[in-house]
Protein backbone atom coordinates (compact mmCIF):
# COMPACT_ATOMS: atom_id res chain seq x y z
CA UNK A 1 0.00 0.00 0.00
CA UNK A 2 2.81 2.22 0.95
CA UNK A 3 4.65 1.93 -2.43
CA UNK A 4 1.18 2.60 -3.88
CA UNK A 5 0.49 6.17 -2.53
CA UNK A 6 4.62 6.95 -3.07
CA UNK A 7 3.26 6.23 -6.94
CA UNK A 8 0.61 8.70 -6.42
CA UNK A 9 3.01 11.36 -5.03
CA UNK A 10 5.63 10.91 -7.82
CA UNK A 11 3.39 11.30 -10.65
CA UNK A 12 1.79 14.45 -8.39
CA UNK A 13 5.43 15.61 -8.36
CA UNK A 14 6.12 15.16 -11.65
CA UNK A 15 2.82 16.86 -13.27
CA UNK A 16 3.73 19.65 -11.54
CA UNK A 17 7.49 19.92 -12.13
CA UNK A 18 7.08 19.42 -15.76
CA UNK A 19 4.04 21.66 -16.06
CA UNK A 20 1.20 19.03 -16.73
CA UNK A 21 -1.19 19.90 -13.94
CA UNK A 22 -0.65 22.39 -11.24
CA UNK A 23 -3.41 23.68 -8.48
CA UNK A 24 -5.65 26.31 -10.05
CA UNK A 25 -5.56 29.77 -9.06
CA UNK A 26 -2.52 29.41 -6.95
CA UNK A 27 -1.50 33.57 -6.51
CA UNK A 28 -4.19 33.31 -4.46
CA UNK A 29 -4.19 30.32 -2.23
CA UNK A 30 -5.92 28.16 -4.94
CA UNK A 31 -9.11 26.54 -4.82
CA UNK A 32 -9.77 22.94 -3.46
CA UNK A 33 -9.92 20.30 -6.14
CA UNK A 34 -9.50 22.95 -9.12
CA UNK A 35 -6.39 22.26 -11.28
CA UNK A 36 -4.83 23.80 -14.48
CA UNK A 37 -3.20 21.86 -17.06
CA UNK A 38 -0.33 23.15 -18.62
CA UNK A 39 0.99 22.94 -22.26
CA UNK A 40 1.82 18.88 -21.73
CA UNK A 41 -1.35 18.58 -19.83
CA UNK A 42 -3.14 20.04 -22.21
CA UNK A 43 -1.87 18.21 -25.34
CA UNK A 44 -1.99 15.05 -23.08
CA UNK A 45 -5.86 15.56 -22.45
CA UNK A 46 -6.15 16.40 -26.06
CA UNK A 47 -4.46 13.59 -26.98
CA UNK A 48 -6.80 11.10 -24.91
CA UNK A 49 -10.40 13.39 -26.36
CA UNK A 50 -9.06 12.87 -29.46
CA UNK A 51 -8.26 9.06 -28.96
CA UNK A 52 -12.00 8.67 -27.63
CA UNK A 53 -13.61 9.92 -30.26
CA UNK A 54 -11.69 7.98 -33.10
CA UNK A 55 -12.54 4.79 -31.18
CA UNK A 56 -15.91 5.72 -30.41
CA UNK A 57 -17.23 7.94 -33.35
CA UNK A 58 -15.26 8.04 -36.26
CA UNK A 59 -14.14 4.37 -37.25
CA UNK A 60 -17.96 3.65 -36.46
CA UNK A 61 -20.74 3.59 -38.99
CA UNK A 62 -23.22 4.01 -36.67
CA UNK A 63 -21.96 7.28 -34.91
CA UNK A 64 -22.28 11.12 -34.69
CA UNK A 65 -21.21 14.09 -32.74
CA UNK A 66 -22.64 17.12 -31.49
CA UNK A 67 -21.39 20.18 -29.21
CA UNK A 68 -23.79 21.60 -27.09
CA UNK A 69 -23.71 24.15 -24.39
CA UNK A 70 -23.18 24.21 -20.98
CA UNK A 71 -26.13 26.15 -19.71
CA UNK A 72 -29.28 25.00 -21.59
CA UNK A 73 -33.00 25.83 -20.29
CA UNK A 74 -33.64 24.97 -16.52
CA UNK A 75 -36.90 22.78 -18.21
CA UNK A 76 -34.30 20.44 -19.32
CA UNK A 77 -33.20 19.64 -15.41
CA UNK A 78 -36.81 19.29 -14.67
CA UNK A 79 -37.93 17.16 -17.25
CA UNK A 80 -34.07 14.81 -16.58
CA UNK A 81 -35.19 14.65 -12.69
CA UNK A 82 -31.93 16.18 -11.85
CA UNK A 83 -33.86 18.81 -9.79
CA UNK A 84 -36.08 16.88 -7.87
CA UNK A 85 -33.86 13.91 -7.56
CA UNK A 86 -31.11 15.51 -5.18
CA UNK A 87 -32.88 17.76 -2.95
CA UNK A 88 -32.80 15.28 -0.21
CA UNK A 89 -30.85 15.18 2.62
CA UNK A 90 -27.67 13.41 1.93
CA UNK A 91 -24.97 11.82 3.20
CA UNK A 92 -22.12 10.25 1.57
CA UNK A 93 -19.39 7.69 2.49
CA UNK A 94 -16.31 8.65 2.39
CA UNK A 95 -14.64 5.42 1.22
CA UNK A 96 -16.83 4.81 -1.80
CA UNK A 97 -18.38 8.31 -2.50
CA UNK A 98 -22.16 6.80 -2.12
CA UNK A 99 -24.71 8.62 -1.37
CA UNK A 100 -27.46 7.95 1.02
CA UNK A 101 -30.76 9.68 2.44
CA UNK A 102 -29.80 10.97 5.95
CA UNK A 103 -33.00 10.07 6.71
CA UNK A 104 -32.48 6.18 6.51
CA UNK A 105 -30.07 5.28 9.03
CA UNK A 106 -30.75 1.60 8.21
CA UNK A 107 -29.51 1.84 4.47
CA UNK A 108 -26.41 3.50 6.13
CA UNK A 109 -26.01 0.73 8.61
CA UNK A 110 -26.66 -1.72 5.57
CA UNK A 111 -24.01 0.13 3.06
CA UNK A 112 -21.52 -0.04 5.89
CA UNK A 113 -21.79 -3.38 6.85
CA UNK A 114 -21.93 -4.54 2.84
CA UNK A 115 -19.75 -2.68 1.14
CA UNK A 116 -16.89 -1.99 4.44
CA UNK A 117 -16.96 -4.41 6.54
CA UNK A 118 -18.59 -2.72 8.96
CA UNK A 119 -16.71 0.10 8.61
CA UNK A 120 -17.13 3.99 7.07
CA UNK A 121 -17.11 7.15 8.04
CA UNK A 122 -20.47 9.58 6.66
CA UNK A 123 -20.31 13.43 5.56
CA UNK A 124 -22.68 15.35 7.52
CA UNK A 125 -26.22 15.67 6.09
CA UNK A 126 -26.73 18.29 3.46
CA UNK A 127 -29.98 18.93 1.54
CA UNK A 128 -28.12 18.60 -1.33
CA UNK A 129 -28.89 19.31 -5.09
CA UNK A 130 -25.88 17.81 -7.21
CA UNK A 131 -26.71 21.00 -10.07
CA UNK A 132 -24.50 24.10 -9.86
CA UNK A 133 -27.44 26.69 -9.80
CA UNK A 134 -26.29 30.29 -11.30
CA UNK A 135 -28.21 33.08 -13.03
CA UNK A 136 -29.43 34.47 -16.58
CA UNK A 137 -28.83 38.46 -16.65
CA UNK A 138 -31.44 40.22 -14.07
CA UNK A 139 -30.92 39.90 -10.36
CA UNK A 140 -30.31 36.75 -8.12
CA UNK A 141 -34.02 37.46 -6.54
CA UNK A 142 -35.31 36.77 -9.94
CA UNK A 143 -36.78 33.33 -9.41
CA UNK A 144 -37.07 33.23 -13.40
CA UNK A 145 -33.29 34.15 -13.79
CA UNK A 146 -32.29 30.88 -12.29
CA UNK A 147 -30.22 28.36 -14.62
CA UNK A 148 -27.54 25.32 -13.83
CA UNK A 149 -24.96 24.58 -15.27
CA UNK A 150 -25.14 20.91 -16.90
CA UNK A 151 -24.63 17.96 -14.79
CA UNK A 152 -24.21 15.54 -17.80
CA UNK A 153 -23.99 15.97 -21.33
CA UNK A 154 -26.68 13.42 -22.21
CA UNK A 155 -29.73 15.46 -22.08
CA UNK A 156 -28.40 17.76 -25.56
CA UNK A 157 -28.31 14.26 -27.00
CA UNK A 158 -32.22 13.58 -25.64
CA UNK A 159 -33.40 17.72 -26.69
CA UNK A 160 -31.86 17.10 -29.75
CA UNK A 161 -33.30 13.51 -31.14
CA UNK A 162 -35.41 14.87 -33.40
CA UNK A 163 -32.82 17.36 -34.99
CA UNK A 164 -30.52 15.09 -35.12
CA UNK A 165 -32.76 12.15 -36.79
CA UNK A 166 -33.39 14.71 -39.56
CA UNK A 167 -30.41 15.82 -40.15
CA UNK A 168 -28.24 12.91 -40.22
CA UNK A 169 -30.99 10.80 -41.35
CA UNK A 170 -29.64 7.62 -39.42
CA UNK A 171 -31.54 4.57 -38.77
CA UNK A 172 -31.95 2.15 -35.23
CA UNK A 173 -29.54 1.54 -33.76
CA UNK A 174 -27.47 4.46 -33.77
CA UNK A 175 -25.96 7.00 -31.33
CA UNK A 176 -24.59 10.88 -30.77
CA UNK A 177 -21.64 11.85 -28.82
CA UNK A 178 -20.28 14.67 -27.36
CA UNK A 179 -17.43 16.11 -25.41
CA UNK A 180 -17.56 18.59 -23.03
CA UNK A 181 -17.14 20.23 -19.03
CA UNK A 182 -19.82 18.83 -16.80
CA UNK A 183 -20.41 20.20 -13.39
CA UNK A 184 -21.67 18.22 -10.08
CA UNK A 185 -21.44 19.99 -6.87
CA UNK A 186 -19.84 17.02 -5.24
CA UNK A 187 -19.87 16.65 -1.37
CA UNK A 188 -16.46 14.89 -1.56
CA UNK A 189 -13.86 15.45 -3.99
CA UNK A 190 -9.86 14.00 -3.99
CA UNK A 191 -7.83 11.85 -5.19
CA UNK A 192 -5.96 14.95 -7.16
CA UNK A 193 -8.10 15.20 -10.99
CA UNK A 194 -10.23 12.36 -10.07
CA UNK A 195 -12.73 13.61 -8.69
CA UNK A 196 -13.20 17.75 -9.12
CA UNK A 197 -16.61 20.05 -9.65
CA UNK A 198 -15.72 20.84 -13.12
CA UNK A 199 -14.74 18.08 -15.39
CA UNK A 200 -14.83 16.85 -18.96
CA UNK A 201 -16.70 13.59 -20.04
CA UNK A 202 -17.04 12.11 -23.12
CA UNK A 203 -20.42 10.70 -23.23
CA UNK A 204 -22.67 8.83 -25.87
CA UNK A 205 -26.38 7.93 -26.35
CA UNK A 206 -27.04 4.86 -28.22
CA UNK A 207 -30.94 4.90 -29.29
CA UNK A 208 -31.98 1.30 -29.51
CA UNK A 209 -35.36 -0.28 -30.28
CA UNK A 210 -37.35 -1.65 -27.13
CA UNK A 211 -36.57 -4.60 -25.97
CA UNK A 212 -32.86 -5.30 -27.90
CA UNK A 213 -31.34 -3.19 -25.35
CA UNK A 214 -29.55 -5.91 -23.66
CA UNK A 215 -28.31 -7.25 -26.27
CA UNK A 216 -26.49 -3.79 -27.46
CA UNK A 217 -25.88 -2.93 -23.75
CA UNK A 218 -23.27 -6.28 -23.82
CA UNK A 219 -21.59 -5.49 -27.01
CA UNK A 220 -20.57 -2.16 -25.53
CA UNK A 221 -19.27 -3.40 -22.34
CA UNK A 222 -17.35 -5.38 -24.50
CA UNK A 223 -15.70 -2.48 -26.57
CA UNK A 224 -15.37 -0.31 -23.76
CA UNK A 225 -13.14 -2.46 -22.27
CA UNK A 226 -11.36 -3.09 -25.58
CA UNK A 227 -10.60 0.56 -25.69
CA UNK A 228 -9.17 1.07 -22.39
CA UNK A 229 -7.04 -2.65 -22.99
CA UNK A 230 -5.50 -2.02 -26.32
CA UNK A 231 -5.89 1.48 -27.13
CA UNK A 232 -5.59 2.95 -24.13
CA UNK A 233 -3.25 0.52 -22.61
CA UNK A 234 -4.19 0.25 -19.23
CA UNK A 235 -3.39 -3.13 -17.51
CA UNK A 236 -5.79 -3.51 -15.02
CA UNK A 237 -9.17 -3.48 -15.75
CA UNK A 238 -12.01 -4.73 -13.81
CA UNK A 239 -15.78 -4.75 -14.35
CA UNK A 240 -18.07 -3.48 -11.15
CA UNK A 241 -21.78 -4.40 -11.95
CA UNK A 242 -23.61 -2.25 -9.89
CA UNK A 243 -26.78 -3.72 -7.15
CA UNK A 244 -30.09 -2.85 -8.89
CA UNK A 245 -31.03 -0.63 -5.49
CA UNK A 246 -28.27 1.70 -6.09
CA UNK A 247 -29.03 2.26 -9.43
CA UNK A 248 -29.17 6.14 -10.28
CA UNK A 249 -32.56 7.13 -10.65
CA UNK A 250 -32.81 6.75 -14.55
CA UNK A 251 -30.82 3.67 -14.73
CA UNK A 252 -31.98 -0.02 -15.59
CA UNK A 253 -28.34 -1.49 -15.10
CA UNK A 254 -24.90 0.03 -14.48
CA UNK A 255 -21.70 -1.51 -14.76
CA UNK A 256 -18.23 0.68 -14.26
CA UNK A 257 -15.12 -0.63 -15.55
CA UNK A 258 -12.57 0.17 -12.76
CA UNK A 259 -8.69 0.87 -13.24
CA UNK A 260 -6.31 -0.16 -10.27
CA UNK A 261 -5.62 3.42 -8.73
CA UNK A 262 -3.19 3.64 -5.55
CA UNK A 263 -6.39 4.15 -3.41
CA UNK A 264 -7.64 0.64 -4.85
CA UNK A 265 -10.17 -0.37 -8.02
CA UNK A 266 -12.56 3.01 -9.27
CA UNK A 267 -14.07 4.52 -12.21
CA UNK A 268 -12.82 4.90 -15.23
CA UNK A 269 -15.88 4.39 -18.17
CA UNK A 270 -19.44 3.76 -17.13
CA UNK A 271 -22.08 1.62 -19.11
CA UNK A 272 -26.22 2.19 -18.07
CA UNK A 273 -29.09 1.08 -19.55
CA UNK A 274 -30.80 4.53 -19.29
CA UNK A 275 -34.55 2.71 -20.95
CA UNK A 276 -36.71 5.55 -22.84
CA UNK A 277 -36.90 7.52 -19.07
CA UNK A 278 -35.46 10.75 -20.89
CA UNK A 279 -37.23 10.73 -23.74
CA UNK A 280 -40.31 10.09 -22.27
CA UNK A 281 -39.95 12.94 -19.61
CA UNK A 282 -38.81 15.58 -22.44
CA UNK A 283 -41.57 14.85 -25.07
CA UNK A 284 -44.46 14.83 -21.78
CA UNK A 285 -43.15 18.22 -20.50
CA UNK A 286 -42.18 19.70 -23.86
CA UNK A 287 -45.45 18.28 -25.48
CA UNK A 288 -43.57 17.98 -28.73
CA UNK A 289 -43.54 14.09 -30.39
CA UNK A 290 -39.99 13.20 -30.86
CA UNK A 291 -40.28 9.86 -31.59
CA UNK A 292 -38.99 7.90 -33.76
CA UNK A 293 -41.11 6.84 -37.06
CA UNK A 294 -39.66 3.33 -38.58
CA UNK A 295 -39.02 3.83 -42.03
CA UNK A 296 -40.60 0.40 -43.09
CA UNK A 297 -43.23 -0.27 -40.89
CA UNK A 298 -44.15 3.71 -40.29
CA UNK A 299 -44.88 2.76 -36.82
CA UNK A 300 -43.54 5.67 -33.97
CA UNK A 301 -41.53 4.77 -31.06
CA UNK A 302 -39.50 6.38 -28.71
CA UNK A 303 -36.34 4.28 -28.54
CA UNK A 304 -34.62 2.95 -25.40
CA UNK A 305 -30.91 4.12 -24.79
CA UNK A 306 -27.69 2.46 -24.04
CA UNK A 307 -25.02 4.85 -22.58
CA UNK A 308 -21.37 4.57 -22.48
CA UNK A 309 -19.92 7.45 -20.71
CA UNK A 310 -15.83 8.16 -19.68
CA UNK A 311 -14.64 10.63 -17.53
CA UNK A 312 -11.70 12.34 -19.53
CA UNK A 313 -9.38 14.02 -16.75
CA UNK A 314 -9.69 10.85 -14.62
CA UNK A 315 -8.77 8.73 -17.71
CA UNK A 316 -5.53 10.70 -17.86
CA UNK A 317 -5.33 10.66 -14.32
CA UNK A 318 -5.12 6.64 -14.69
CA UNK A 319 -2.77 6.88 -18.31
CA UNK A 320 -0.58 8.74 -16.36
CA UNK A 321 -0.04 6.31 -13.62
CA UNK A 322 -0.06 3.78 -15.83
CA UNK A 323 2.85 4.88 -17.61
CA UNK A 324 5.00 5.60 -15.14
CA UNK A 325 8.14 3.61 -14.66
CA UNK A 326 11.36 4.42 -12.26
CA UNK A 327 14.48 3.33 -13.21
CA UNK A 328 16.83 3.13 -10.52
CA UNK A 329 20.79 3.40 -11.53
CA UNK A 330 18.80 4.66 -14.58
CA UNK A 331 19.66 3.05 -18.52
CA UNK A 332 23.49 3.06 -19.24
CA UNK A 333 24.27 3.14 -22.73
CA UNK A 334 27.74 4.47 -24.23
CA UNK A 335 26.05 7.37 -25.24
CA UNK A 336 24.02 8.12 -21.98
CA UNK A 337 25.81 7.26 -18.79
CA UNK A 338 23.03 7.90 -16.59
CA UNK A 339 23.68 7.02 -12.57
CA UNK A 340 20.90 8.58 -11.36
CA UNK A 341 17.32 7.34 -11.16
CA UNK A 342 15.66 7.32 -14.36
CA UNK A 343 11.78 8.13 -14.94
CA UNK A 344 10.00 7.07 -17.94
CA UNK A 345 6.77 7.87 -18.80
CA UNK A 346 5.50 5.07 -21.75
CA UNK A 347 2.94 6.34 -22.87
CA UNK A 348 1.26 5.30 -25.98
CA UNK A 349 2.93 6.91 -28.88
CA UNK A 350 -0.95 8.37 -29.76
CA UNK A 351 -0.75 10.17 -26.65
CA UNK A 352 2.26 11.38 -26.35
CA UNK A 353 1.85 15.57 -25.38
CA UNK A 354 5.61 15.74 -27.71
CA UNK A 355 6.14 13.18 -30.56
CA UNK A 356 9.57 13.89 -31.52
CA UNK A 357 12.33 16.38 -29.41
CA UNK A 358 15.14 18.10 -32.00
CA UNK A 359 18.34 18.34 -30.00
CA UNK A 360 21.33 20.29 -32.08
CA UNK A 361 24.49 18.85 -30.20
CA UNK A 362 25.44 22.08 -30.28
CA UNK A 363 24.73 26.12 -29.75
CA UNK A 364 26.72 26.32 -32.60
CA UNK A 365 24.69 28.51 -35.48
CA UNK A 366 26.10 25.76 -37.64
CA UNK A 367 23.93 23.44 -36.31
CA UNK A 368 21.03 25.37 -34.72
CA UNK A 369 20.52 26.75 -37.88
CA UNK A 370 19.75 23.08 -39.58
CA UNK A 371 18.32 21.67 -36.44
CA UNK A 372 15.83 24.51 -37.07
CA UNK A 373 14.61 23.68 -40.15
CA UNK A 374 14.18 19.79 -39.35
CA UNK A 375 12.23 21.52 -36.03
CA UNK A 376 9.87 23.57 -39.13
CA UNK A 377 9.63 20.50 -41.40
CA UNK A 378 8.40 18.38 -38.42
CA UNK A 379 6.28 20.66 -36.68
CA UNK A 380 3.82 20.45 -39.54
CA UNK A 381 3.02 17.13 -38.17
CA UNK A 382 3.37 16.56 -35.00
CA UNK A 383 3.93 18.55 -31.91
CA UNK A 384 7.74 18.75 -31.28
CA UNK A 385 9.85 20.26 -29.21
CA UNK A 386 13.58 22.09 -29.55
CA UNK A 387 16.20 21.67 -26.53
CA UNK A 388 19.76 23.02 -27.03
CA UNK A 389 20.40 23.35 -23.48
CA UNK A 390 22.77 20.45 -21.04
CA UNK A 391 24.32 17.00 -21.94
CA UNK A 392 22.58 15.17 -24.39
CA UNK A 393 22.26 12.36 -21.78
CA UNK A 394 20.57 15.42 -19.79
CA UNK A 395 18.14 16.03 -22.60
CA UNK A 396 17.10 13.02 -23.24
CA UNK A 397 16.07 12.16 -19.98
CA UNK A 398 14.36 15.47 -19.93
CA UNK A 399 12.42 13.71 -22.74
CA UNK A 400 11.78 10.30 -21.37
CA UNK A 401 10.49 11.72 -17.98
CA UNK A 402 7.29 13.29 -20.29
CA UNK A 403 7.46 10.37 -22.30
CA UNK A 404 8.26 11.95 -25.88
CA UNK A 405 8.88 8.56 -28.02
CA UNK A 406 11.75 9.66 -30.19
CA UNK A 407 14.44 12.44 -30.23
CA UNK A 408 16.77 13.71 -33.13
CA UNK A 409 20.02 14.80 -32.79
CA UNK A 410 21.82 16.90 -35.23
CA UNK A 411 25.85 16.65 -34.98
CA UNK A 412 28.36 17.95 -36.89
CA UNK A 413 28.22 14.55 -38.80
CA UNK A 414 24.72 15.57 -39.95
CA UNK A 415 26.42 18.71 -41.82
CA UNK A 416 28.47 16.37 -43.94
CA UNK A 417 26.09 13.10 -44.72
CA UNK A 418 22.81 15.00 -44.31
CA UNK A 419 21.94 12.50 -41.86
CA UNK A 420 20.43 12.69 -38.15
CA UNK A 421 20.28 9.90 -35.20
CA UNK A 422 17.32 9.41 -34.36
CA UNK A 423 16.67 7.63 -30.85
CA UNK A 424 13.60 5.44 -29.29
CA UNK A 425 12.56 6.30 -26.04
CA UNK A 426 11.76 2.90 -25.45
CA UNK A 427 14.15 0.27 -26.72
CA UNK A 428 16.76 3.01 -26.73
CA UNK A 429 18.10 2.10 -30.50
CA UNK A 430 19.74 4.67 -32.45
CA UNK A 431 19.21 4.86 -36.29
CA UNK A 432 20.88 6.90 -39.04
CA UNK A 433 18.36 8.60 -40.80
CA UNK A 434 18.42 11.16 -44.31
CA UNK A 435 17.31 14.33 -42.85
CA UNK A 436 14.76 14.20 -46.32
CA UNK A 437 13.45 10.96 -45.10
CA UNK A 438 12.69 12.01 -41.98
CA UNK A 439 9.01 13.10 -42.54
CA UNK A 440 8.68 9.63 -44.39
CA UNK A 441 10.34 8.10 -41.56
CA UNK A 442 8.07 8.80 -38.69
CA UNK A 443 4.84 8.91 -40.92
CA UNK A 444 5.46 5.18 -40.42
CA UNK A 445 6.05 5.11 -37.03
CA UNK A 446 3.89 7.80 -35.38
CA UNK A 447 -0.04 8.39 -35.29
ZN1 LIG B 1 -19.20 3.13 0.84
Amino acid sequence: MGQKIDLMEKVVNLCKRRGFIFPGSEIYGGLANSYDYGHLGNELFNNIASLWWKKFVQEREDMVGIRGPIIMNPKVWEASGHISNFTDPLVECKICHERLRADKPEEMEAHAKEAHKGKTEWTEAKAFNLLFKTFIGATEEDEKAVAYLRGELAQTMFTDFKQILETSRKKLPFGVAQIGKAFRNEITTGNFIFRTKEFTIAELEYFVKPGTEDKHFKEWADFMEKVLVEDFKLKKIKRYVHPKDSLAHYSKGTVDFHYEFPWGWDEVFGLSSRTDFDLKNHEQLSGKNIRYKDPETGEELLPYVVEPTGGLDRLMLAVLLNSYEEIKGGRTTTTEAVKEEEIILRLPKALAPIKIAVLPLSRKDELIKPAFEILHSLQKHWMCQFDETGSIGKRYRRQDEIGTPYCVTIDFDSLEDKKVTVRDRDTMQQDRIAIDELVNYFKEKLP
